[in-house]
């Protein structure tokens, strides 16, 4: 297994018009051997060219890639030692399981035992020994995409890439994949790159998340510290669902103003926020650390606003609600046993201790 660097690695299309568009803006960031790594963010945002280039599939325009200790920007896909699985599977269907398995190995010329092994060994650990000699119209589509996981498995590579392997599974599905594919890193002590636009599979897989936002790299942390201290309003409102709600917000002399309510900050926020005295804040609050005043347990009732509840969604578990404070709609993620109905007025509590505070002009996290 290996580590993967990527050192200033740019790469630019050119439209239609000739015109060049930067897909993958100087990416800098090293995966440590046996790492499980997820590239995460919205469509267009270079995570497929980012690992595309890993592949060698995609020529970077300037910048340098390393795979375990060679620089492999002008080596060939086939020589960088590494596995691709592709959303699609890309299974042949008039071969069997076991040929799709073999074929990698059958091309490289390996020896008959060694291929024989091999496949056995994959299918072993992914539960494919009794359908070898079916063709993959006759399998399921969560055993189809284990197909493709065992046909890299068998070639032993040095790292292996996901390119959003479960977008066609059911949510049921994906979930059960889910597992799997974390039990199969460990077993396999592998190193691996995975491709994502789902923020929760990102959150369950990867040990550390790769956060990028058009062709740039917002942040990279493990999934508990970007969900705690997020470097910006970008990464703060894709991680989490439902997302964190940001509200305008001001500061003076160590106390808050949002519509309705008016707050004295908790001691750190207000030595944090001191460059920012009576100035414009955004105050960034996750559905969770707002309360009903009548089912706050252990939470301080300082930060009281009143609200006038738009609509409640009744999850089973939690309600979440929704109300305004100024123009935006704010979300509460509360217990179910917390009075709420369409229309209700009642005070709900802001937990301000675990607020985060953004610049409205920069929109990065102001730190304390
Ligand atoms: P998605 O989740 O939609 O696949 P992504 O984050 O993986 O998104 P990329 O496929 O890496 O995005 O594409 C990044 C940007 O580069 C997009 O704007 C895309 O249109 C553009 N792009 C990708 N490949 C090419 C190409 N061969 N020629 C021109 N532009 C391209």
């Amino acid at each position: 297994m290996a580590r993967v660097e990527f050192r200033n690695v740019r790469k630019q299309f050119n439209d239609q018009n000739k015109q060049a568009f930067t897909a993958v803006a100087g990416s800098d960031f090293v995966i440590q051997d046996k790492e499980f790594v997820v590239f995460v963010g919205p469509s267009g945002c270079g995570k497929t060219t980012s690992l595309r280039m890993i592949a060698g599939l995609e020529q970077q325009t300037s910048g340098d890639i390393i795979i375990g200790d060679r620089i492999v920007n002008n080596l060939h896909p086939k020589d960088r030692d590494i596995a691709m699985v592709f959303q699609d599977y890309a299974l042949y269907p008039h071969m069997t399981i076991r040929e799709n398995l073999s074929f990698g190995l059958r091309n490289l010329k390996k020896p008959k035992d060694y291929i024989e092994q091999k496949v056995r060994e994959a299918a072993t650990i992914l539960g494919l020994e009794d359908m070898l000699e079916r063709k993959p119209r006759e399998l399921s589509g969560g055993q189809r995409q284990r197909v493709a996981v065992g046909r890299a498995i068998v070639r032993d590579p040095q790292v292996f890439l996901f390119d959003e392997p479960l977008s066609n599974l059911d949510a049921k599905l994906r979930i059960q994949m889910r597992v799997e594919l974390g039990e199969l890193h460990k077993r396999l002590g592998a190193t691996i790159v995975y491709v994502t636009h789902d923020q929760v599979e990102a959150m369950t897989l990867g040990e550390r998340i790769v956060v990028m936002n058009k062709g740039v790299i917002q942040q990279i942390a493990s999934p508990t510290e970007l969900y705690a201290n997020p470097k910006n309003m970008f990464v703060a409102g894709f991680i989490g669902s439902p997302a964190m709600n940001f509200i305008n917000a001001r500061v003076e002399r160590g106390r808050l103003f949002i519509s309705g309510g008016e707050f004295q900050l908790p001691q750190d926020a207000a030595t944090g926020l001191q460059g920012y005295e009576s100035g414009e804040v955004i105050l960034g609050i996750r559905p969770e650390h707002i309360y009903g005043e009548d089912f706050a347990p252990g939470v301080s009732a300082e930060h009281r606003l009143n609200a006038h509840i738009k609509v409640v969604e009744h999850l089973g578990s939690e309600n979440l609600v929704y109300f305004h404070v100024g123009e935006r709609l704010v979300t509460a993620k509360v217990h179910p046993e917390t009075k709420a109905y369409n229309g209700l007025d009642k005070p709900f509590i802001l937990d301000l201790a675990k607020a985060r505070y953004f610049d409205p002009v920069t929109e990065d996290r102001i730190l304390w």
